[in-house]
């Protein structure tokens, strides 16, 4: 019989030929278990994920209740199911007023391919307008406002009439005009290895959008639900967007995203054509009741009051010479080494010898991932510092000063 990571390599789709091939057997909190009873700090949420930890009690809880009503009924939108219905007041209540309908996808991907749809049927216009090295997924549409050149070339011919933008850059955003459907950023950049709005940057793209009717799409698909300190990260920027987007830290370990916006944007999908936008699975009640337990357990359990402080304990202890700096916002954070070459070894080792599991970003390869569940304790974040600074001394050979 072949074994489990056998039958990985043989049998499911690889998408690169270096996989990490960690077999984990079950998951708890912060901590992760291969069948050998070894365990492993997480410490970047499955990317984004398990904000909550893993396993959260009242996650299950939820799910179990759930499970003993009914799981999938019908398509999306047609019968009332409390879950969805009472997740979106919910979000909602999370918001400034205006941004009071949503409408649940599966991932975050698609909750990108309904919102990009949206604006172009609202505006009646076809130009979108993403920022270099932004993430967005790896479907067509999404993949078409991503922001790297080299994993979309092969693909390509993707969407017509995309441009991008640099990030943080004031003087790009002439790029906007009347012709723009939407822009669309993540209010702190993910995968271009965390990259915070600087100065009143969202505000001027904000302003820049209303002055010439664009719509602006805020991703927080990685950044929102605590990540960062508050519910959303857009609070601390003093911008609304005109639509934003959730998924992965929203379903506390389930599947589900969604796209939020006004009633009067969102009603535009019941015509021209009607049933605007489609998905079987999406809602579906068991990711919602799931994810109602995750937003309850990030607001009762005062998750967010922690954040800063975490973060700084993470940020006080990672000095290294190795080390050029820590950036992020709240508990998304990105340690910047001089090279993948000095990283990757420091990330191997600390899987193998420490037990600590951490990751590089997409665009960014120099720097280390830190996303940890925002429940990791002062202790578990003492533990994890030592066990990668043992790691930095290790690879680089110079003890942590
Ligand atoms: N947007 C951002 C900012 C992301 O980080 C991701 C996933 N890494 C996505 C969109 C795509 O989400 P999903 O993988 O759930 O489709």
């Amino acid at each position: 019989m072949l074994t489990p990571r056998q039958l990985f390599l043989r049998h499911q789709a690889q998408t690169s030929d270096f996989p990490l091939l960690l077999e984990i057997e079950r998951a708890e909190g912060v901590w992760m278990y291969g069948p050998d009873g070894r365990r492993y700090l997480d410490l970047i949420s499955g990317i984004g994920v398990s904000n909550v930890g893993h396993r959260h009690p009242r996650v299950l809880q939820a799910i179990q209740h759930q499970l003993d009503k009914y799981l999938h009924l019908m398509v999306y939108g047609e019968l009332v199911q409390a879950p969805p219905a009472e997740l979106a007041q919910a979000l909602h209540h999370t918001l400034p007023p205006e941004l009071d309908n949503v409408y649940f996808t599966n991932s975050g991907t698609e909750a990108v391919e309904g919102a990009l749809k949206l604006a172009k049927r609202h505006t009646g216009r076809t130009e979108l307008i993403g920022a270099h090295n932004a993430y967005h997924g790896s479907t067509q549409g999404a993949l078409s406002v991503t922001g790297s050149e080299s994993f979309k070339r092969s693909f390509r011919p993707l969407l017509p009439d995309v441009r991008h933008l640099r990030y943080n850059h004031v003087e790009d955003l002439a790029l906007i005009t009347g012709r723009t459907a939407a822009v669309i950023v993540e209010t702190v950049q993910g995968e271009a290895g965390v990259r915070v709005p600087a100065g009143d940057y969202l505000r001027q793209l904000r302003r820049r959008c209303h002055d010439v009717g664009a719509l602006l799409i805020l991703d927080e698909i990685q950044c929102g639900f605590g990540r960062t300190g508050t519910f959303w990260a857009f609070e601390q920027f003093g911008v609304v967007p005109d639509i934003l987007l959730t998924a992965k830290g929203m379903g506390g370990g389930m599947p589900i995203g969604a796209f939020i916006a006004r009633q009067d944007i969102m009603q535009d999908f019941k015509s021209d054509p009607i049933l605007g936008h489609l998905t079987t699975f999406g809602g579906h009640p068991v990711s919602c009741a799931a994810a109602l337990a995750t937003l309850r357990v990030i607001q009762e359990e005062n998750l967010l009051a922690g954040v800063a402080e975490k973060a700084a304990r993470f940020r006080r202890q990672l000095r290294h010479p190795a080390i050029r700096g820590v950036r992020g916002l709240g508990l998304l954070l990105a340690v910047e080494f001089e090279s993948f070459a000095v990283l990757k070894p420091i990330i191997d080792h600390a899987l193998a010898h420490e037990g600590v599991l951490t990751d590089w970003f997409l665009f960014c390869d120099n720097s280390l991932r830190l996303a940890p569940p925002l429940t990791i304790t002062d202790a578990e974040i003492d533990w994890a510092c030592a066990a990668l600074l043992r790691a930095v001394a290790h690879v680089t050979g110079t003890p942590a000063g």
